[in-house]
């Protein structure tokens, strides 16, 4: 049973509680409304940080016991990002996972298949990363998914194993959907929160402050497509961000090297 449903139950249980015990209406209505208040608090709460692992277990962190972290690009491919990206990657000879756009990928197919046979792993970042895709029902969301796996399947000839979740929000009724499509579902240990921060150099010191053996890193290609984030300073972010973690001594893995599983579904 997943943490939001033993959540609901004991909210339940608490509500039927305060119900039958309050003897007078308005202590009674208050009380509920406060209970209500913190169920809602600890849904948005679980839904923001997926090590809580609060709606379904996601890999955020790899071994501890291993100086490598994994470098991850959501939000591509984008055909003025990439390219670069590409090229600085592997000028660096650095291995990462890309979460990507079905919809972004179908765009740009040539990119795809060019992140994928320079080594980097690809994975499902949903179809339209919609902003309103947590209240949109499962099976439209499952349906999104398996879109956008289908797409990257037919580009790269391998299925995707993972998935990432638009802003990394969970919400009920995705293990479901995860377990049917056979995906397993990305956090993150570190974030570059690019938005915050602007700087690459910023960015590139709170990613490495940050870091620990084993950290799921969470990058973007493109920053919600911002003006002042263009694809130069996305790509001198990124090399900032390996030099930092080279001076710590880190090493750099895609996924399903860190987690030693399969990085595809290979039944497309
Ligand atoms: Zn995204």
């Amino acid at each position: 049973m997943s943490w939001f449903a033993y959540t609901t139950l004991w909210t339940l249980s608490l509500a039927g509680t305060t119900w039958v015990l309050a003897e007078d209406p308005l202590t009674r209505l208050l009380l509920l409304i406060g209970l209500f208040l913190i169920y809602i608090g600890v849904l948005a709460l679980g839904s923001a940080f997926p090590q809580m692992n609060f709606y379904f277990t996601s890999l955020n962190r790899g071994p501890a016991d291993q100086g490598c972290v994994a470098l991850t690009f959501d939000d591509g491919p984008d055909p003025k990002v990439m390219p670069k990206l590409l090229a600085l990657l592997e000028k660096e000879e650095v291995e990462v996972t890309f979460f990507m756009i079905g919809q972004a990928a179908e765009a740009n197919p040539a990119l795809v298949k060019r992140a994928e046979s320079k080594g980097h792993l690809i994975a499902n970042h949903s179809y339209y990363h919609s902003s309103t895709w947590p209240f949109q029902f499962v099976f439209a969301i499952r349906d999104e998914l398996a879109r956008a796996s289908e797409i990257l399947a037919k580009l790269i000839g391998n299925k995707p194993k993972y998935v990432r979740m638009p802003f990394s929000v969970g919400r009920p009724g995705l293990n479901r959907a995860f377990r049917k499509l056979k995906l397993t579902p990305v956090g993150w240990d570190v974030r570059g929160l690019e938005g915050l921060y602007r700087d690459p150099k910023l960015i590139a010191e709170h990613v490495a402050k940050e870091a620990r053996n084993g950290s799921v890193i969470l990058l973007h290609e493109c920053y919600y497509r911002t003006a002042d984030f263009g694809p130069d300073r996305v790509v001198e972010t990124v090399r900032q961000v390996i030099a930092k973690l080279r001076e710590r001594g880190f090493k750099f893995q895609r996924l399903d090297d860190m987690f030693e599983t399969e990085g595809y579904n290979n039944e497309a």
